[in-house]
């Protein structure tokens, strides 16, 4: 039953979550910080569902102390902090929310190109200092101007609609042939979209091959006077190479919100050691430096919120793991359980030859609906809705699956 389920949620996670799991009539806790290891393993022990965001650390040896949880869900966007595999192998699903801040990227590009060729970082500054500094020269409308968005997922594709909403042309680059929004058009390759490009943005994934994307001979195919945006990974463009080209002037303004070597806190960067060239990104004109913050915004926070909360209710309750980081995403559309008499089995075992054969001698003489498996690594996932049973045959093919050698967890919701 809903109310018997016990909701472990840490790191102050967004209002709009909690309000999800509480209205279940799930017992929720809710703490506003982390957790040291030894005060989150006497705690995780006894909960089935743990929220948490980026600092506290599931490790294999916390994990195996929780034997009662079903599921994480992750308030954020990375799961390093959570071992995926682990948790798979214990048969415990882990949810984040990729996606949920798209916009808020997409909207700080937008200002920064605006900013970019109206120079308001060091206008803003100049006044700051005192000085009254009235210019015109080089400063542009970007009406008409080019767009080359380099990445055209979640947040490219997002901003191509905005720029157009501003009178920019649009081109992309991306290695997947993708429907262009709008009247954007995709370009065959990088180089293309360097040379026609006003303005450049970053919108890939860090990964080997977007590392150093862009490097001095990309920078070098750029316009003269052509301004950069990197708000995807410190990893994609080369920064000496960008000090470089900013200080020969072939870039006209940069704005930059994500670096090689990120603090894991708040409070000094530059004058510090983690980087050689932070004092050199200072003494530039015309470069937005920003602290990681293009998906930080309340709305984002609480997309996130209801986003991730909403994935751990419908695991919780009907078992589905669409959008699972770390088990193989399975779901039905029948929902049979709402009815009395059906009941929906899950089955979360060991992917090894003739699982499935036991599985159906023990499900297969009742009345099967509708059944799906999937697997993911080493583990696999099924769901079966059966019609026609009541308590004893329920307890009776939990036992019997329970029972199996290849068996890691089963459920059966009704
Ligand atoms: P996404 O997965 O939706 O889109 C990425 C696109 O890049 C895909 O279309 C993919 O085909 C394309 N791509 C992959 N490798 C490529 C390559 N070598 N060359 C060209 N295209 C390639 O991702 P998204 O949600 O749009 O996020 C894009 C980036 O923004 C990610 O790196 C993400 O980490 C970052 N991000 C930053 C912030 C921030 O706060 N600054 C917030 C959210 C996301």
């Amino acid at each position: 039953a809903t109310k018997d389920i016990k909701v472990l949620l840490l790191e102050n996670v967004n209002q709009a979550g909690r309000d999800i799991l509480t209205q279940q009539g799930y017992q929720v806790e809710f703490l506003k910080s982390s957790l040291p290891e030894d005060q989150l393993i006497e705690k995780i022990r006894d909960v089935h569902v743990i929220g948490i965001r980026s600092k506290t650390k599931l490790t294999a040896r916390v994990l195996k102390e929780a034997k009662n949880l079903i599921v994480i869900g992750c308030f954020c966007i990375g799961t390093n902090q959570v071992d995926l595999q682990y948790a798979a192998e214990q048969g415990i699903a882990v949810f984040n929310s990729p996606f949920s801040n798209s916009r808020s990227v997409a909207e700080l590009v937008i200002g920064e190109i605006i900013a970019l060729a109206r120079q308001l970082g060091d206008r803003s500054n100049e006044m700051h200092n005192g000085t009254w500094n009235k210019v015109s020269n080089k400063c542009w409308e970007i009406r008409g101007k080019t767009l080359g968005i380099i990445g055209y997922g979640h947040i490219g594709a997002q901003l191509s609609v905005l720029a157009e909403a501003m009178g920019m042309s649009v081109i992309f680059y991306d290695v997947s042939n993708l429907m262009a929004l709008g009247t954007a058009r995709q370009v065959e390759t990088l180089e293309v979209l360097l040379a026609e490009a006003d303005f450049v943005t970053c919108h890939v994934p860090e990964l080997p091959e977007t590392k150093g994307m862009i490097g001095q001979p990309q920078l070098e195919l750029m316009k003269d006077g052509s301004y950069l945006i990197n708000a995807s990974r410190g990893t994609v463009v080369d920064i000496p190479a960008l000090i470089h080209a900013m200080r020969s002037g072939k870039i006209a303004g940069a704005a930059l919100d994500v670096y090689p070597n990120e603090p894991a806190g708040n409070g000094d960067y530059f004058n510090g050691d983690l980087n050689m060239w932070g004092n050199d990104l200072r003494s530039l004109k015309n470069l937005i430096l920003t602290p990681h913050i293009g998906g930080s915004t309340e709305e984002a926070q609480s997309a996130i919120g209801v986003e991730v909360g909403q994935a751990l209710v419908r695991y919780v309750n009907e078992g589905t793991t669409l959008g699972a980081v770390n088990l193989p995403e399975v779901t039905l559309r029948s929902l049979t359980m709402d009815e009395p008499n059906n009941a929906r089995v899950i089955y979360i075992h060991r992917n090894i030859p003739g699982v499935l054969r036991k599985v159906n001698e023990i499900i297969g003489d009742h009345n099967v609906d509708k059944q799906m498996t999937d697997s993911r690594g080493d583990v696999a996932y099924l769901m079966a809705d059966i019609s026609n049973v009541d308590t004893a045959i329920i307890k009776a093919l939990y036992e019997s699956l329970e029972s199996l050698s290849s068996r890691i967890m089963t459920r059966i919701l009704y």
